[in-house]
């Protein structure tokens, strides 16, 4: 006869589901997968010497568990002397589904972030030049700061405003949303027909010009208008 096993019969512990809390009330998102979209403002594109017309957008992944909630201190990553700021909207999937066409896309959406898809530049640079994948330049421990969740039911879908990055109280970076090559609807609907989305996933949806590098000791401040905001430190 065949033995009955059941969720209890875990060999290991199971490893606790990453929460990223909710603005304004006790709630938590609970995340399950991070895609990334690539180059999706014209001016980073060309900094990074892609091509800024609109081809077809590309996507990556972070681990669900390299989510770091509000951000604060964090220690700086091992295996890199290249570290990279991207400060980029994030949408957090709340509903199921594949296939997705554009103009259904936003009704997947239940909220949106501020998030930093911070960027081994240097393991990334070897991977390109090797034609090797990318995951360990951009999928590695705490590579996901993100501040808290706003729902789309109290601040609709972010259009336009300024998104922007600064170090040690130094502009780095400052975009505007409306400057995205791929709307987020888009991205969306791009990328639910590649894999299927699922309520939990988070969507990085790409950093305006002027990416640079962290050192120790640095201190981060992102914002995105009418979305949030983020401070992360580096220790050393
Ligand atoms: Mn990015």
């Amino acid at each position: 006869m065949k033995e009955r096993r059941t969720v209890t019969d875990y060999v290991i512990p199971p490893y606790s589901l990453p929460i990223v809390p909710v603005e304004g009330s006790k709630g938590v998102f609970p995340v399950r997968r991070i895609w990334c979209v690539g180059q999706n403002y014209a001016a980073h594109a060309r900094e990074m010497g892609g091509n800024p017309e609109r081809s077809d957008p590309f996507f990556f992944s972070k681990p669900g568990d390299a989510v770091v909630p509000g951000g604060g201190l964090l220690s700086f990553p091992v295996s890199t002397s290249d570290l990279h700021h991207e400060v980029e909207l994030v949408a957090a999937i709340g509903r199921d589904g594949h296939d997705i066409p554009v103009e259904k896309a936003l009704a997947h959406i239940y909220g949106y972030a501020v998030g930093l898809d911070m960027t081994r530049r240097d393991l990334q640079a070897v991977a390109k030049k090797a034609g090797r994948p990318w995951d360990l330049a951009k999928g590695f421990d705490q590579s996901c700061p993100i501040s808290s969740i706003v729902p789309v039911s109290s601040i609709g879908h972010p259009e336009r405003g300024a998104i922007t990055l600064s170090v040690n109280g130094e502009p780095r970076q400052k975009g505007d949303l409306l400057d995205m090559i791929w709307s987020v609807a888009e991205i969306i609907s791009a990328l639910s027909r590649f894999v299927s989305l699922a309520a939990g996933d988070l969507i990085m949806t790409g950093t305006p010009s002027g990416v640079g590098p962290v050192r120790r000791g640095d201190v981060l401040h992102a914002s995105c208008a009418g979305v949030g905001e983020l401070n992360v430190t580096y220790t050393g």
